[in-house]
């Protein structure tokens, strides 16, 4: 995984600051469906009132960020956005 960028500040002033449950899928425990996406609404409304929101979006795609919500987008958000930018950068 990439070192974060300064600007996210994780831990200390952004919305996500001390939500690492909220914002990654729990370690041991298998997560359901249902679980996963309150969990996912939860963070990405934390999300929405950040003022960092577009750079972290870019950074997390930039870094191919592959767990946990970044940036108002989700994993699966993410994933499903990958090809469509690798095919952008080879055109
Ligand atoms: S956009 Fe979301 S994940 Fe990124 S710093 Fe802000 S609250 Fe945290």
């Amino acid at each position: 995984m990439s070192v974060l960028p300064s600007f996210l500040d994780l831990g200390t002033t952004t919305p996500c600051a001390g939500q690492h449950a909220v914002f990654f899928p729990p370690v041991v425990a298998k997560e359901g469906d249902e679980e996963r996406r309150a969990r996912e609404a939860r963070a990405l409304a934390l999300c929405r009132r950040c003022p960092v929101a577009a750079d972290c979006l870019a950074w997390a795609v930039a870094s191919d960020c592959g767990s946990g919500v970044w940036g108002g987008s989700t994993e699966e958000q993410r994933a499903a956005a990958r090809p469509r930018s690798r095919r952008a950068r080879t055109a």
